[in-house]
């Protein structure tokens, strides 16, 4: 059990990526089915707001702070995480540990052929880990698509279909699955499909991931208006001398 970090009301393992991998394998391991959040500042803003998305949020067995605007908050909140922990870097590590192991995988989400171009394109970098099955995220029946997921029987679902949406879909449908962990791991799909570029290192590296994207989506505007509005919370809350 980590130290858990709250967030303007959401909680966070405060974990480093190497730690993020061996919890998340040992969810792996474990009877029942988990699931792990990857909130950055936009799903915070929006739990704030949408106390479903709240609920799916805290049912998960582990939440990784999927942005720098995560850290810096919790810094200046004094209470400051280890470090970001990327929800596509955190998959990425995890597919490779289950490599070795032979494990199995399922995924859901993105635009109809992207969950297969995904499925191709990391089957070629990992090819021990079986890709048992794929669907694409833009369905208004649950249920035909779980028996499909249990009927396939990973080990692994990534559910892909944006925030708050996979949050919520995660939290309604563990009961019903038979996985052992799903991970909400939102536009990963994409990246690894190809059909979406992260940004380079060096962007990365400097905390501006997020003006890479904007800039390569400036459709993106409107949601990422979350992340100054997360700041200005921040630094009122900070300024109050705590979290609220
Ligand atoms: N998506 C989906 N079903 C939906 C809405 C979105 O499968 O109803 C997919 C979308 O195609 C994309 C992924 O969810 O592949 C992530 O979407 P978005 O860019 O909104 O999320 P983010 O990358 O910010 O997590």
């Amino acid at each position: 059990m980590t130290e858990r970090i709250n967030v303007l009301g959401v909680d966070f393992d405060n974990v480093t990526m190497a730690e993020a991998v061996d919890a998340a394998w040992a969810l792996l391991q474990r009877e029942g089915t988990d699931y792990i959040v990857t909130p950055n500042p936009e799903i915070v803003m929006n739990c704030r707001e949408n106390p479903d998305a709240a609920a799916a949020v805290a049912g998960a067995a582990l939440s990784i702070p999927d942005g720098i605007g995560i850290i810096y908050g919790a810094k200046i909140l004094k209470t400051p995480l280890k470090e970001k922990v990327p929800g596509c870097e955190l998959t990425q590590h995890l597919l490779e540990r289950m490599n070795t192991a032979g494990g199995s995988v399922f995924l859901l989400g993105g635009k109809p052929g992207v969950a297969e171009l995904a499925a191709e394109k990391l089957h070629a970098q990992m090819p021990n880990l079986r890709f048992v099955g794929c669907h694409d995220g833009y369905f208004s029946d649950d249920g035909p698509v779980i028996d499909e997921i249990n009927a396939a029987a990973p080990e692994l679902l990534l559910v892909c279909l944006g925030a708050p949406k996979q949050e919520l879909w995660m939290h309604k449908n563990a009961a019903a699955l038979s996985a052992r962990l799903m991970i909400g791991a939102g536009g990963s799909i994409d990246i690894y499909a190809g059909t979406v570029q992260r940004a380079p290192e060096a962007w990365c590296n400097a905390g501006l991931e997020w003006l890479y994207r904007l800039l390569k989506e400036p459709r993106r505007i409107g949601r990422q208006m979350a992340l100054p509005k997360f700041m200005l919370k921040v630094l009122f809350t900070g300024g109050r001398g705590g979290a609220d």
